[in-house]
């Protein structure tokens, strides 16, 4: 039985106690650097004059009623995305960096970012809600770019190194700091949780980086707005971020609705619909193609002696060793049960068959060979279930797979998946832990 969320007062059962140390670490130095900014920007602040006062309150407000407007929508991506979370608050954010003093520009994201945590996160009940020490590091991480983008319009200003700048090239150099610093913190600490990240894929494989730039964007007319027209004007900018919410939330949405929740690949229909349309490339550009079946061997046995839950831990490892041996773009999906299946779009070599057993005997391997039982960085089966329990250790997994060129093999998904299915049974014949490729006579390589 899983033990109920760790209230306020019990500080030994925080969830930040179970990251890292490194993280911990991490966590503290952002938080302390954040916190001893804004306190000596506040000990060394003028008293802030009435228009001032103004522009912070009319920041403040449109964040506000920016989460106001969209908490239920962000519930809802609460749910829908455990992993990095854009949050299109920056337009309140950005504009007071650029038109408030640093200290002042951190008060607002104070206000923002607590009123965003009582409104958005504290309402979804765990174990879908995230930790505090997320949303804390999350609001330092902000701090500190303010700081970044205010210290460069400092710069630009009478006696500043970079005075007499154009207001638009201000701008751009403020909108990259503040980007620059926010993202960097944010994946020092993806790096920290899980070193095997894939960085560029996390920055530039999905639409976060593009979304962040479009909210700094629109944080920069704010400000425009704010000055040049005044506080209505730059409000007029809440309908426009409804809108996009709306969109970011239908996406992130379907992208759940794409993926296997077990092991985080493609579910089988998503992985068919982009396997068709990955082959329909292959023909129009004359490229091979290929298509692997691949099925746990004796998986039942694991789930009878260990239990399913056991058997669902080994399906999520070797789910993640696929995605570690496999390039970014070829397509991996669960298949339904122990049965994964992958699409290589793109062989390099000339003989694609040849290629196919290569990387088809290197996955086998991977999953079956020493690494997916006891190897230092690959990952091993998980203990037994019940803690208490003697435990059983590691063990192997070993998978036979069967695969089909394109077009050699068939000209279509469902062709290749016959020519691949009858391959496995031909392995699983040959006594598991096999390769088998195309229709008979197959092509071996040498095993190691
Ligand atoms: P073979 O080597 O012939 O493939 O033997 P096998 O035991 O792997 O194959 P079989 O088809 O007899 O059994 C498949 C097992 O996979 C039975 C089922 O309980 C298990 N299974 C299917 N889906 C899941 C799942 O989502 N989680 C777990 N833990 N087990 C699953
Ligand atoms: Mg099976
Ligand atoms: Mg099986």
């Amino acid at each position: 039985m899983t033990s109920p969320p760790a209230r306020f007062r019990e500080v030994t059962r925080w969830p930040v106690w179970r990251t890292p140390h490194q993280l911990i670490g991490a966590i503290v130095v952002v938080e302390v650097l954040a916190s001893a900014l804004v306190v000596a920007g506040l000990w060394a602040l003028p008293l802030p004059t009435g228009p001032t006062l103004f522009t912070m309150a009319t920041l403040c407000v449109g964040g506000v009623l920016h989460t106001e407007l969209v908490s239920g929508i962000e519930r809802i991506r609460r749910y829908a995305m455990d992993t990095h979370h854009v949050n299109l608050t920056s337009v309140w954010t950005f504009a007071a960096a650029l038109l408030l003093p640093p200290a002042l520009a951190a008060l607002v994201v104070a206000i923002v970012y607590g009123h965003l945590f009582v409104r958005v996160q504290r309402p979804v009940p765990p174990p879908e809600r995230r930790p505090t020490y997320r949303a804390l590091y999350n609001a330092s991480t902000i701090v500190l770019a303010v700081h970044a983008a205010a210290g460069v319009v400092a710069a630009t200003e009478p006696g500043g190194i970079y005075a007499g700048l154009p207001y638009p090239l201000t701008i751009v150099l403020a909108l990259l700091a503040f980007t620059v610093v926010n993202t960097c913190l944010v994946l020092g600490a993806i790096a920290i949780v899980n070193p095997e990240a894939r960085f560029m894929q996390i920055l530039f494989g999905g639409d976060d980086l593009n979304l962040e730039l479009a909210t700094l964007c629109l944080g920069a007319l704010v400000a425009s707005a704010l000055t040049a027209i005044g506080p209505v004007a730059a409000l007029l900018v809440l309908p426009p971020i409804l809108a996009l919410h709306r969109t970011i939330l239908v996406r992130q949405l379907r992208e759940k609705a794409d993926t296997d929740a077990k092991t985080g690949l493609l579910n089988h229909a998503a992985w068919h619909l982009r396997g068709s349309h990955a082959l329909q490339v292959a023909e129009r550009e004359s490229r091979q193609a290929a298509l692997l079946i691949l099925d746990l061997d004796h998986f039942k046995e694991i789930n009878d002696t260990h239990g399913h839950l056991y058997g669902d831990q080994v399906l999520a490892s070797i789910a993640r060793v696929l995605r570690e041996e496999l390039r970014d773009h070829d397509l991996v999906g669960r298949f339904g049960g122990e049965e994964f299946v992958v699409l290589l779009p793109r062989l390099s070599g000339h003989d694609g068959r040849d290629e196919v057993v290569h990387i088809a005997e290197r996955l086998r391997r991977r999953v079956g060979g020493g690494s997916m039982a006891t190897g230092p960085d690959g990952p091993t089966i998980p203990a037994a279930r019940t803690e208490g329990t003697p435990t059983i250790g590691p063990r192997a997994v070993t998978v036979s797979i069967g695969g089909a060129v394109f077009p050699r093999d068939g000209g279509g998904i469902t062709a290749l998946l016959e020519v691949a299915d009858s391959a496995l049974y031909a392995a699983k014949k040959a006594g598991r832990d096999t390769v088998r490729i195309g229709p008979p006579p197959f092509p071996t390589a040498e095993r190691a």
